[in-house]
């Protein structure tokens, strides 16, 4: 079978599974509606948490940033990458979580991938939840250090495994999403913390979804319980409405990113601009508290009345819901079944989450209106009411 044959089969497969994605593509802007082949729909399934994707702020920083530093950081940072604005970024964000310093990323992914190889390989451990974030996952890989996964947030398994081979590795850490990003709730970070100090191990915490959502202004789920993790990832492109991503750490560990992380080393830097406006998302996210306490109000609100209509949303900690479906195509013919009632949220299948637990993953924002919850909790009783569903 010739190369171009043997893709489309791969990409047959995926089909007859049930697996096959198509992005739907969105003119204008992002927000808690969102324009859809034409259509205008409610947008349910979004992580811009507090709605300043489109907001003046960051939309004036991002071309006044263009025009003062122009569109690229045209290399990579140890280069000729490191501008003013990523200095300044590093130190801000830095002091925004309580940590020393931060290196600055392109993406999320970037951050994940070249940060754990950086710190542990071979001959070392890490640890790592069943449920972490697909970028986590690919840096434990990465790093060829031995992985040793636990039970989603089981720390009694964590425990267990660190006892017994513990002493196999030099250095060993504990990585683990904040915020789950595919069930919505949290960590048991000071368990986590205070295993990661019993085994002489670093904990590394992706706050991606927590940013801007959780914690006193926003800082996040380690800084609400007064916890420093040796390494704190931030993105920039949920709650901030940006792109890029931090990692806060200290400045000895910030100094061996920059030094080893191949994704920082061998990638150009983020475009000053981009940075421009995430810095002025800064003081919207620190005083976003109205928007916060919105998110949990619509939270706990549309969680009880999913439940009302018998679909098993677990609890949780924050705008991140799933509902439950568990067959690929029952999550896809609900996800269709709303967008025909003007709802849009994505269906979520494997390998994003474990096969058989594919569900609806909504997301709520701070923006949406009384009556944007309304309507989409009037179209999911009647998606769910519907015979085929
Ligand atoms: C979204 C996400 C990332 C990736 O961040 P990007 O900036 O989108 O690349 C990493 N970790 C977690 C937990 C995420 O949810």
């Amino acid at each position: 079978m010739g190369f171009q044959a043997q893709i489309e089969e791969a990409l047959r497969a995926l089909d007859d599974a049930g697996l096959r994605r198509h992005p739907p593509r969105i003119s204008g802007t992002q927000g808690p509606t969102v324009q859809i082949d034409g259509r205008r729909v409610l947008c349910f399934c979004s992580n811009n948490y507090l709605g300043l994707a489109d907001h003046p702020d960051l939309v004036q920083a991002l071309s006044k940033g263009a025009e003062r530093e122009g569109a690229s950081a045209s290399a990579s940072r140890l280069i000729t990458g490191t501008m003013d604005a990523h200095e300044e970024a590093e130190q801000r964000f830095a002091e925004f979580v309580g940590a020393e310093a931060s290196v600055l990323f392109s993406t999320g992914y970037a951050a994940n991938v070249g940060t754990i190889p950086a710190l542990v390989g071979p001959g070392d451990l890490v640890f790592s939840d069943a449920l972490n974030h697909a970028s986590l996952i690919d840096g434990c890989r990465l790093s060829r250090a031995k992985v040793l996964i636990y039970r989603h947030r089981d720390i009694d398994h964590l425990r267990g495994l660190l006892r017994e081979h513990r002493a196999e590795g030099r250095r060993a850490l504990i990585v683990s999403d904040s915020l789950f990003s595919m069930d919505g709730v949290l960590a048991p970070i000071r368990d986590l913390h205070d295993l990661a100090q019993d085994f002489d191990a670093g904990l590394m915490l992706d706050e991606a979804h927590a940013l801007g959502v959780l914690g006193p202004e926003g800082r996040g789920a380690a800084f609400a319980e007064n916890l420093q993790p040796d390494l704190i990832v931030g993105t920039l492109g949920k709650s901030f409405g940006t792109a890029g991503a931090f990692v806060a750490c200290s400045r000895t560990t910030a100094g061996l990113l920059r030094n080893r992380a191949r994704s920082f080393v061998y990638s150009t830097a983020p475009p000053p601009a981009v940075i421009r406006a995430a810095l002025a998302a800064l003081p919207l996210v620190r005083a976003a508290d109205d928007a916060r306490q919105r998110l949990r109000e619509h939270g706990t609100r549309v969680r009880n009345a999913l439940r009302a209509l018998d679909l098993p949303v677990p609890d949780g900690n924050g705008p991140i819901l799933p509902v439950p479906l568990g067959a690929n195509d029952r999550a896809m013919r609900w996800s269709h079944a709303l967008f025909e009632e003007g709802v849009f949220v994505q269906g979520i299948r494997p390998p994003t989450v474990p096969v058989g637990t594919a569900r609806l993953r909504l997301t709520l924002m701070a923006t949406h209106r009384e009556e944007h919850i309304e309507t989409a909790l009037a179209a999911f009783a009647r998606v769910a009411g519907m015979s085929d569903t």
